[in-house]
C-alpha cells in the first residue's frame, strides 16, 4: 500500500485514467491485454480491490492488488499519485456522479452497506463485478470490488484502448453494465455493434461512459441490497 503524496503532485494523473471506469468510476476499465491473457489462462480472478476515500472524499487508500491493476493497466507511474485526488474528479458523467454522491452520502449517514453488480469488460472477456460499499471509522467510506465471473468471448475492437484512430462517431455506453444506447434502446455491446455496423466502418466509435436507465435505478435502490 502507498501513502498519500503531496497535493501538488497529483493532476497529472487525470489524463491517464481515461479509461478509469472499472474500479473508481465502479465500472477502472480492463484494458490491458496482459490482464486479459491471465485471466483468460486462469478462468478466475481472485483479488479483491479496494479503495477508500476520506471524510473529504478523497483517495485516502488502495491496497496492493488495486496497484497492481493499476500497473498491468499501463499507469503505473501514476498509480500512487491517485492518492489524495478527489474520487469525484475521476468521474466525468453527472448522473454517475449523482449516484456516487447517494450512495456514498448514505453510507456514511446510515452504516447501512451498498453492494451492487457491474461490468468491467475487456475485449475479449465479459467480466461480472461485484462492488460492496461501506463505512469505516472517522468517516471514511471503502469500496471493495472482485469479479464474480469471466466469460471469453470474441474480441470486440471498440473496446481496445490501442485503438488510436477513432472517428468522430460518439458510442453512449452505461458504465456499469457496458450496455450501448441504439436511439431509444440500451443494446448489449456485441447486439449494438451488429446492429449500428460498426465493424463494416473504416474508423471505430469513439466511446463515452454515462449511465443507462436501468442501471441508474438499480443503483439508486443498491443500498437495500447489501
Ligand atoms: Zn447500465
Amino acid at each position: 500500500m502507498a501513502q498519500a503524496p503531496a497535493r501538488n503532485t497529483i493532476p497529472s494523473v487525470r489524463h491517464r485514467l481515461a479509461h478509469r471506469h472499472c474500479l473508481l468510476e465502479g465500472a477502472l476499465q480492463v484494458t490491458d491485454r496482459r490482464v486479459a491473457a491471465t485471466l483468460m489462462r486462469n478462468e478466475s480472478d481472485n483479488r479483491e480491490f479496494i479503495h477508500r476515500i476520506d471524510l473529504e472524499d478523497r483517495i485516502c487508500f488502495v491496497n496492493d492488488a488495486w496497484m497492481t491493476f493499476a500497473d498491468e493497466n499501463n499507469w503505473s507511474a501514476s498509480a500512487a499519485r491517485v492518492l489524495g485526488t478527489p474520487l469525484m474528479s475521476h468521474i466525468t458523467d453527472p448522473e454517475t456522479r449523482h449516484i456516487y454522491r447517494l450512495l456514498i452520502d448514505r453510507t456514511r449517514n446510515t452504516g447501512r452497506r451498498s453492494r451492487f453488480c457491474y461490468r468491467c469488460d475487456s475485449p475479449d472477456l465479459r467480466r461480472f463485478m461485484e462492488m460492496r460499499i461501506s463505512r469505516l471509522p472517522r468517516g471514511q467510506v471503502e469500496f471493495r470490488s472482485r469479479a464474480l465471473r469471466l466469460e471469453r468471448r470474441e474480441p470486440v475492437p471498440v473496446l481496445d484502448p490501442a485503438l488510436r484512430q477513432r472517428s468522430r462517431d460518439v458510442l453512449e455506453m452505461c458504465g456499469w453494465c457496458k450496455d450501448v444506447r441504439v436511439q431509444a434502446l440500451w443494446l448489449e455491446l456485441e447486439e449494438a455493434v451488429q446492429r449500428l455496423g460498426i465493424l463494416a466502418e473504416a474508423a471505430l466509435p469513439q466511446i463515452s461512459h454515462g449511465i443507462c436507465p436501468t442501471c441508474s435505478e438499480r443503483l439508486k435502490d443498491a443500498g437495500g441490497a447489501a
